[in-house]
């Protein structure tokens, strides 16, 4: 069909990039196999690829990257975007969908098992339910839980008779967590069950006996609202003891001179209480306190440190 697709997952020891590289070969796909997000930007303007795998955060700074190289990321060749490596926020995705004025999908793999994509319904992501079979259990791994009910992932390798893998999993417990959508057929003709986007059990923290993920206060960072002023790079650290916990967020700002720090704040607090009514009780009563630093560019401590950026941090 013509698709050339640059592939930013790194090749080696994650299975994710090679994957990847091989269905899309047998589907007809040119691939240009990158293996990371910082390939100089004349790979755009030489090869003229139709998509791009990556990070949410990997694309944002890509885009920044090729906009002061004088290249509006909307009027490159790129169509459309495969976005995984982590769970993301709705919100960070419409973002990114504004900045490339191209649709984003979702992609989710685990490291040791397999890979969930959307297709262009966008109406949750499939599971390949012929390659391996998904279970989702309570939190306590007792039982099953009914669809429609976020429990952890579980996953088994189905293999043919005769056939062969690498790594064999047998009720693999994932530490991610997921809600079934749906097992019935897809509007896009398939009949795979879909799952919401997964979340890293790993990510999530406790204030006070009640739980938020990472994922949350990435969506207080992604307001519409706030993005005239931010990046979207963000860093959010926990503090304190029993009877009083902050969460301190940093945010970093595309010029902080010009920044609604107010609006931002106020944005950012709206949203992340709004379906947490044990948090906003304990924000009222005063045993759960935010605040917020807005930063310039490069001014966020995971710049210092090597690797993935790690975005919620408990330092208490
Ligand atoms: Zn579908």
């Amino acid at each position: 069909m013509g698709d050339r697709v640059v592939v930013c997952a790194s090749y080696g020891m994650n299975v994710g990039a090679n994957t990847m590289t091989l269905a899309a070969q047998k589907i007809g796909m040119t691939i240009i196999p990158e293996g990371k997000c910082t390939f100089p930007v004349r790979i755009i303007k030489n090869y003229s690829p139709t998509g791009i795998v990556g990070s949410v955060f990997k694309l944002l700074r890509l885009a920044r990257r090729m906009e002061s190289e004088g290249i509006k990321p909307p009027e490159s060749s790129i169509k459309r975007l495969i976005a995984g490596g982590e769970s993301f926020s709705e919100e960070a995705r419409t973002y990114l969908e504004k900045v490339w004025d191209v649709p984003v999908y979702n992609t989710y793999g685990s490291t040791e098992g397999t890979m969930c994509g959307e297709c262009i319904k966008k109406a949750g992501l499939h599971v390949p339910e012929d390659l391996v079979h998904l279970d989702v259990y309570n939190p306590k791994l007792e039982n099953f839980i009914k669809d429609g009910e976020c429990g952890r992932i579980v996953l088994t390798t189905l293999l043919p008779i005769g056939g062969k893998t690498g790594n064999l999993l047998i009720n693999y417990d994932t530490d991610d967590t997921t809600v079934v959508v749906t097992r019935d057929k897809c509007k896009c003709g398939r009949t795979h069950m879909r799952i919401l986007n997964p979340q890293r059990e790993s990510e999530t923290v406790w204030v006070g006996g009640f739980p938020f993920n990472r994922v949350d206060v990435e969506q207080g960072v992604f307001q519409q609202d706030n993005m005239d002023c931010l990046t979207g790079e963000y860093e959010a650290f926990l503090y304190g003891d029993e009877d009083e916990t902050t969460l301190r967020v940093r945010m970093e700002c595309k010029n902080p001179e010009s920044c609604d720090n107010d609006l931002i704040e106020n944005n950012f607090i709206e949203t992340f209480l709004k379906y947490k009514p044990g948090l906003q009780q304990a924000h009222i009563d005063g045993t759960f306190n935010m605040i917020f630093d807005f930063t310039e560019s490069e001014g966020l401590e995971f710049y210092r440190v090597k690797g993935r950026p790690k975005r919620l941090v408990d330092r208490r």
